[in-house]
């Protein structure tokens, strides 16, 4: 059956492709973006996710569309790297801010509707440096950490009422992100990841879109990396 779907962050990269997987389906699906345009047949809900009243106006305006979101992503997010002596308390919360209090607040703001639904999910976007840690994103490691405790919480809470929080934690993937990467870097990085390339946004995209189908309705709780097998180690 066809859902109504809203990703944050969904005008470009990651979110984009989520959005645009979820659209190919069939579904009703709404994007948030800070001012710039959204892809065609995408519902563009103007938010920024560390300021509570304009995600509370993102979720009205897409209830009023769409009605209530079923299918909420998480996906917003950036990065302020710079090695934890350099960095200042402003960069840590600002990055904390917007990744992870930012979806607290979505989650919340969802929830009201799910429960009244007795249904929804709930997909958090983290990264590999949730566990694997990375020098220089301390602000972003933690942030990304954090969602898995977010996530697992809710899924604990609101279990009961059929509304499944899980998380995916994609590795290197071609975007803005990690164009911004020095070519040494990229060389360091794919050298420890087993499958040898960089993934696709529409590889993260497509788990996320299973995590929303009827086919993953028994999982919840989980963390799920889309990473090539970086995060198994050495
Ligand atoms: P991009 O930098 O390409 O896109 C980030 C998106 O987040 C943009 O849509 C941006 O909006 C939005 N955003 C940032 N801050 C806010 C805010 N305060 N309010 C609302 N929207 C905001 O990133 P990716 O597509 O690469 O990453 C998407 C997610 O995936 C992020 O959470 C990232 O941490 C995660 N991830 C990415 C990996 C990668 O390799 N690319 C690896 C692991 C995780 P705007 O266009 O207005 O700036």
């Amino acid at each position: 059956m066809n859902k109504t779907v809203l990703v944050t962050g969904g005008n470009r990269g990651i979110g984009l492709s989520i959005a645009q997987a979820f659209q190919a389906a069939g579904d009703r699906v709404a994007v948030t973006h800070r001012g710039s345009e959204v892809a065609d047949g995408l519902l563009g809900v103007r938010c920024d996710v560390t300021d509570e009243a304009s995600v509370d106006a993102a979720f009205s305006a897409v209830e009023a569309e769409f009605g209530r979101v079923e299918v909420l992503v998480s996906n917003a997010g950036i990065t302020d790297d710079t090695l934890l002596m350099r960095m200042g308390e402003d960069s840590f919360n600002r990055v904390l801010d917007a990744n992870l209090t930012g979806a607290y607040r979505v989650a919340k703001r969802a929830t009201p509707g799910m429960l009244k639904a007795r249904s929804g999910r709930m997909v958090f976007i983290s990264s590999v440096v949730a566990m694997m840690g990375a020098p220089g994103q301390a602000n972003y490691g933690a942030s990304k950490a954090g969602l898995i405790g977010l996530a697992r919480s809710i899924a604990r809470e609101l279990g009961g009422r059929n509304i499944t929080a899980n998380v995916v934690a994609p590795g290197f993937i071609d975007t803005d992100m990690t164009a911004e990467m020095t070519d040494e870097r990229r060389a360091t990085i794919l050298a420890g990841v087993p499958l040898k390339r960089y993934g696709a946004v529409e590889e993260v995209a497509e788990v996320v879109r299973f995590l929303a189908s009827d086919a993953a309705a028994y999982v919840t709780g989980a963390v799920l990396p889309v990473d090539g097998g970086l995060s198994m180690g050495i």
